[in-house]
């Protein structure tokens, strides 16, 4: 036997040997799909046998039979190739017709035509077919391109495996043309044919070893994510990436996954229900609950596999295809593992979000309690003295009701009643802040002129403040609340720092912001303590409670206001040192002068 020959022989073997593959395939399962598959290497085979085997042999006689036969099957391969199109892309209607009109006409003129056929209508039949290959080859390769992964891969193989058999067709065509070269042309069409073979092979009937190795880059891809995908913000983030990374794993179009929710309806379609995987495809048997996924998801099949972790049915997960062959039987396996797969991610993040739910139900405890006890403990002083004094004063009414009025005691009352309202609308504000603004309308103030009247005013301890503001510099402001967030600063510097020692008030502008500083000798704040001291209720570990009074809520309300108010606030400190606390909001611009004088930036 020849080169040649074993070449060709190689070529019809494969055919043979691919009908074989798909008709059993086709056999167990006789979906559209497999059927055409099975006809077009049928025709080939059947012409490969008749053609090769039989008339080399002379086992079929007469010889027009033979001919008018193989002739016949040729043509059908035209038609037969759209239809395996069609399975994967659409094809227009008009192509369909032509294609039908010109497989009847030829096949009736292969009969009526004497054999062998003239040359003219030899041409025309040829180019007809080459005709049909080529449109077959443009609509696989775009299909290749439309799809990704495993089908991508598929339709680049019929379409290499359609321009194959072109080829062939052509070259076998020329060498009747240029019969001084029929050597190479032989030897050329034998080539291409039996790569065309290969191609198709590959394409339609893809061994399951085959269709793994291509599916690997995405499933690498999408395994390599899993181990961060428990950690996503929401579940709908999960569910996303897993529709995601199983559609690219399958080459499919579409994934979905219907959890089983109480809010949601219940999940059912036989995966679920039955637990394993399954094929629907829309002309088989299908459950009538997949009809509306048929619809919305223009599929023609969907791949099913339950999603269970252990004993508990967490859902469903369902790929589609809009063309029933882009699936195999040995991608159940597949469906099985991402759905897998998918239980476990979804379990995690179950465990995740309990446990985080469960911190924040104790943190939410904690901070209730630190918060009764802050709130109890500092309303108590100046209770039990309120209390103690007019029990005093009413003792002494009782006593010598006509004795003059007791004014220190009535003062003193008066002062604890005051710290008492602080205290109280402290707390107000705290909550005020957590559900809306605390600001009421902006106007634009000089905050030098806000600082005088603030230092000015005699509070207790106040007179130990100097103000340092050359200019005016002005920013929009709600007055009273910023004063506020002020009077809090001032008041902390005053009573972190040792009573003869003087507080620094610095006002300044640079970069378009009015900046103020509050600059105290006092005992600072510890390094581990500086980022959470505008934290609710958070007293630094250097504050002995006995000594100095407070809630820890003074520096979170002065930071509430300033964020509200677009500022910033910030501090510097070293404890035993002294502190330093700085606010910064928007300048406006009043005043322009000064804002463009950076000699100004002191803060
Ligand atoms: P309070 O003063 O009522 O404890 P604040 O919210 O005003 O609450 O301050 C929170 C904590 O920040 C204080 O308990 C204290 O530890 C620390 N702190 C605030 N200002 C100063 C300061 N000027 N010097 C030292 N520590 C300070």
């Amino acid at each position: 036997m020849s080169g040649l020959d074993q070449l060709q022989f190689l070529s019809w073997l494969l055919y043979i040997l691919v009908f074989a593959s798909v008709l059993v395939r086709t056999i167990r399962r006789p979906t559209p799909a497999h059927v055409d598959v099975s006809l077009f290497f049928g025709a080939i085979a059947i012409l490969v046998v008749l053609t090769g085997l039989a008339s080399r042999l002379h086992l079929v006689q007469p010889e027009w039979l033979v001919n008018d036969v193989s002739g016949a099957l040729a043509m059908s391969m035209g038609y037969l190739l759209l239809r395996l199109v069609q399975d994967f892309t659409d094809v227009p209607k008009l192509v369909l017709r032509a294609v039908e009109v010109g497989f009847v006409a030829s096949v009736v003129a292969i009969l009526i035509l004497p054999s062998p056929l003239p040359g003219l209508a030899s041409i025309i039949l040829v180019a007809y077919l080459v005709l049909v290959l080529v449109y077959g080859t443009w609509a696989f390769a775009r299909q290749a391109t439309r799809t990704h992964g495993v089908t991508s891969r598929r339709m680049q193989a019929a379409a290499a495996g359609s321009l194959c058999v072109g080829l062939a067709l052509s070259v076998t065509s020329l060498s009747v043309g240029f019969p001084e070269l029929a050597g190479l042309w032989t030897e050329l069409g034998a080539a291409v044919g039996l790569a065309s073979g290969v191609f198709y092979f590959v394409a339609f009937a893809p061994p399951t070893w085959l269709r793994r190795v291509w599916q690997d880059p995405e499933l690498r891809a999408f395994l390599g994510r899993a181990s961060h995908l428990p950690h996503l913000p929401a579940t709908g983030d999960i569910v996303k990436e897993l529709e995601r990374g199983t559609a690219d794993a399958l080459g499919a179009s579409e994934a979905s996954i219907a959890l089983s929710d109480p809010d949601t309806p219940p999940v059912t379609g036989r995966a679920f229900l039955e637990q394993r995987a399954t094929l629907i495809t829309k002309t088989g048997p299908a459950d009538p609950e997949h009809a509306a996924d048929f619809e919305r998801y223009r599929a023609r099949a969907i791949l099913s596999a339950p999603i269970t972790a252990g004993e508990t049915r967490l859902g469903v997960l369902n790929v589609y295809a809009p063309r029933a062959p882009v699936f195999a039987n040995s991608d159940l396996e597949l469906v099985q593992f991402m759905a897998d797969q998918a239980a476990v991610i979804l379990q995690t993040r179950a465990l995740i979000e309990e446990s985080a739910s469960l911190r924040a139900r104790e943190e939410a405890v904690r901070l209730k309690e630190d918060f009764l006890s802050s709130a109890a403990h500092d309303l108590k002083t100046p209770l039990t003295t309120l209390i103690t004094q007019a029990q005093v004063l009413l003792r002494r009414a009782e006593r010598n009701p006509d004795a003059a009025a007791d004014r220190s005691g009535l003062s003193r009352l008066l002062e604890q009643s005051l710290r008492l309202k602080d205290l109280t609308l402290e707390l107000l504000d705290v909550s005020r802040l957590e559900h809306a603004s605390l600001l009421n309308d902006l106007e634009e103030v000089d905050l030098r002129e806000l600082l005088m009247t603030m230092v000015g005013r005699d509070g207790v301890g106040w007179q130990r403040v100097d103000v340092e503001a050359e200019q005016p510099v002005y920013a929009a402001v709600d007055a009273l609340r910023f004063e506020q967030a002020l009077t809090n600063l001032v008041e902390n510097a005053l009573k972190y720092s040792p009573i003869q020692s003087r507080v620094l008030v610095r006002l300044g502008v640079g970069d378009g912001e009015a900046r103020i500083s509050i600059q105290d000798n006092g005992i600072g704040i510890p390094t581990q303590d500086q980022h959470l001291v505008f934290d609710r209720f958070y007293r630094a570990r250097n504050v002995d409670d006995r000594r100095f009074a407070g809630m820890g809520l003074g520096l979170y309300i002065a930071r509430g206001i300033v964020v509200q108010h677009g500022g910033r606030i910030w501090l510097q400190s070293a404890a035993g040192e002294g502190s330093t606390f700085f606010i910064a909001v928007k300048a406006a611009v009043a005043g322009p002068q000064l804002i463009a004088d950076g000699s100004l930036a002191n803060a």
